[in-house]
Order: C-alpha cells, then structure tokens, then sequence
C-alpha cells in the first residue's frame, strides 16, 4: 500500500519549508535506506512560466527547491542537480525561467548544478507498452542521475483538470518535442495517455509537492493563487496526485491521468488503498477550491464510461482558443508555440484559424496577459452550466 504524507506549511518562509518537507519524507518512512552519500538527486522541478514571478504560483517556489538542495546536500550528502524544460518553446526561456524563480540564486549559494533539459543532451526512448507515444526524446540527465525527485505545484489545468506528479514529467522532453506531443495527441483523452507514457519512462523515486500555494481556476498559467499551506511527499506519484486531487475537491478517478496511470499499474489511484498519513485528507481540505472552466470532463467523468468520455470530449465538447484582443500585448509568444499552426498575425493581431485549432492550451500555457480564452463548444457549455446550476462543481 503506498503512503501519502500530508504536512501543514503556512508560507514561504525557508526554515519553515525545511522543516515541513523533513517531516513529509520521515512520515513516509525508507528514504533514508534509499539515498545514500554520493548519489547523483535530480530535483525535476515545475517551471512553465519564464516570465512571471514566484508569487503567481506557477512554478515551483523557490523555498522549496533550496529546502530540498539543503536536504540532499547536508542531510544525506548528496551531488543535487536541479532541471527542467519550461512549457515555452522561446529561445532561453527555460533560462529565463531558472533567473526568474531565483533557482540559479540557489545554484549559486549551494554548488548545486542547473540542468537547463533544452541544452541537455538527449536520448531517444522506446516504450514498449505505450499507449500513443512509441518514441520520444527526454534529456539524457534523466538517465544519468541516481535518484529522482518530482517537485510539482498543485495546480488545475484546462487540459487534463489538474497537473500534478504525473504531468509534471512532461517537462523531461526538451523543448520543442512537447509540441509535437500535442501534434500526436491532440485530443484530452489521447493526450492524458501520452502523459502517461511519458511518465511511465522516466518515474520518479521520490514528489514531494510544493501545496503551500497552489492554483485555482483556469490554470496551470492563467488561475489564481489560492492558499492551501501544505506540504505533500510520496514515492507513489499516482497516489500522490489522488490525495492531492482529493485535497482540494477533485474526484481523482475522474481524472484522466489519474485513471489511466493507475489501470496501468503504475501507481494507485484508489483511495481506499492509500496510507494517508500525517494530517488526514478531511482536516485540510480545500472544498472551494475552483475547478477551470472547462472542467465539465470531471463532472461527466463521474458518471460516464471512458469510451462515451472521450467520444464527447474529444469531439463534441471540445475546447478552441480564443483571444481577448483588449488584454493582448502583441508578444506574439502563443503564435510561436502553437503546435498546430492554428494562430497567425492579420495586420498586428493575433488570429485563431478554430478549424485548425487542436484545443491544446499551449497558447493559454505560454500567454502571460491573460489574453486567451479557452472555449467549449455549445454542447460543452450545456453540460458545464448543468453541474453549475446542480451545485455538483464549483468551476471558475
Ligand atoms: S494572446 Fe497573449 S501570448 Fe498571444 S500575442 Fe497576445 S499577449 Fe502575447
Ligand atoms: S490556438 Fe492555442 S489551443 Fe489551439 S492549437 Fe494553437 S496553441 Fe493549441
């Protein structure tokens, strides 16, 4: 039965992260037999935004990447190396990222090394039991390191309802390799497999989830911060994401990644047969926590077999972009990542062609003006105003 530890954190403060994330990891017991003086630890942290700043809560917080170098470096004597690739295909903008959450400040303070996975060389992986992703390249870090610690912030997400552990492992394929991810899998259901796959290659030893302040709403970029001053640890990323899903609301069967994880047997999604331990999920749950708005998959997920899911989702009920030209800056960065070709300049603005528009939220990932806005189709809007006006979701 795997363990999930859940320790209160009420802010940022360092020592206070420190010791929170401590207590996570001796509650879930064993990590001490496992990490031994010497070992290579990659923190594989969350870094989607390069430009906005840690109060945003969209990336990691600081604090709790330096609390876990501390804990790696002077608690077991450990070579710390701290990586990812940010959801931008911009040139430097996972260096960007690194500057912007004052990782490379911490980089400087301990010796730990940036891994910027974009630089990094790579290395072509072949999953055998894939599901939609036979191949793909992931930085070559990834394969090097002894140990491997997921840093995920709890988060919504448009796309898949919640970001978590699982998804946090996206960020292992460098740059451009996640757009083409969105190419192949362009629907919710494919695309919550294709995360599946891409975190069966590269598990995680250890999460430890940044819960202090996570993000409600229409995440994962553009939510709001909302309070939840909690600490999670595990060495079970499905069971990890079931309890944090459950933290704050979520029914975690009905999430796709969730669900389709844990049929895999790569982890346990049921909570039934978790060890929660620590504080209990009841004592620290966040029941408003607000879902995004296109949170009507979740709803429906309760109640309708995956085959009718997907047939509705991705087809029917599907999800375009739109963008609200009045908080639009004309940067320009949604054109240049949108894995479809589906956006273009007319005269300065920014056009959406929705025939070509695959639903990915790659514009709304990478858009920093809260400029884009993601749409349903009528029958998706009907079944969200359903659970809104029943009371059974409290979307954004
Ligand atoms: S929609 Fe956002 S990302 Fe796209 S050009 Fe406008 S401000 Fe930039
Ligand atoms: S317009 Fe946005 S949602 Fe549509 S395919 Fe392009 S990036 Fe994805």
């Amino acid at each position: 039965m795997p363990t999930v530890s859940i320790v209160r954190c009420d802010d940022y403060d360092v020592e206070k992260v420190y010791h929170a994330i401590h207590k996570s990891l001796s509650l879930i017991n064993g990590i001490d037999k496992l990490v031994r003086p010497g070992m290579k630890v990659l923190l594989k942290l969350n870094l989607l935004s390069s430009s906005q700043p840690p109060e945003s809560a969209i990336n990691t917080h600081p604090s709790v990447a330096r609390a876990l170098v501390n804990i790696f470096q002077r608690d077991f004597g450990c070579e710390v190396y701290i990586g990812d690739s940010s959801g931008s295909v911009k040139n430097a903008s996972t260096f960007n990222a690194f500057k912007l959450t004052r990782i490379n400040e911490i980089a400087e303070d301990t010796k730990a090394k940036i891994v910027n996975f974009d630089k990094d060389e790579y290395i072509d992986v072949h999953n055998k039991d894939f599901e939609v992703l036979e191949k793909f390249r992931i930085a070559k870090t990834l394969r090097t390191v002894d140990f491997i610690v997921s840093v995920p912030k709890l988060k919504t997400h448009g796309l898949t309802q919640y970001t978590g552990a699982i998804k946090n492992m996206m960020g292992t394929i460098p740059g451009n390799g996640k757009k083409n991810v969105h190419l192949i899998a362009p629907k919710p259901t494919v695309f919550a497999k294709a995360l599946v796959d891409i975190f069966q290659m590269s598990p995680p030893h250890l999460i430890v989830m940044d819960a202090i302040v996570g993000m409600e709403g229409n995440g994962p970029n553009a939510g709001q911060p909302k309070k939840v001053g909690l600490i999670l640890a595990s060495r079970d990323s499905v069971a990890m994401d079931a309890v944090a899903c459950s933290i704050i609301g979520f029914e975690p069967m009905a999430v796709p990644t969730i669900r389709f994880a844990h049929q895999r047997g790569l982890g346990i999604g049921e909570l039934n047969t978790i060890d929660v331990v620590g504080e209990t999920i009841a004592d620290v749950s966040v029941p408003d926590f607000k879902k995004p708005s296109s949170g009507a998959q979740d709803f429906a997920g309760k109640y309708l077999p995956d085959f009718l899911l997907a047939m509705m989702f991705d087809n029917t009920c599907s999800t375009f972009s739109t963008v609200n030209h009045s908080n639009c800056t004309r940067c320009y960065e949604c054109v240049r990542n949108c894995p479809a070709g589906a956006m273009s300049k007319e005269s300065g603005k920014v056009i959406v062609d929705k025939k070509k528009c695959i639903g990915c939220f790659c514009c709304d990932e990478v858009c920093d003006f809260h400029a884009i806005e993601m749409k349903r189709s009528l029958l998706g809007r009907t079944l969200l105003g359903m659970a809104k006006a029943l009371g059974v979701e409290k979307v954004d």
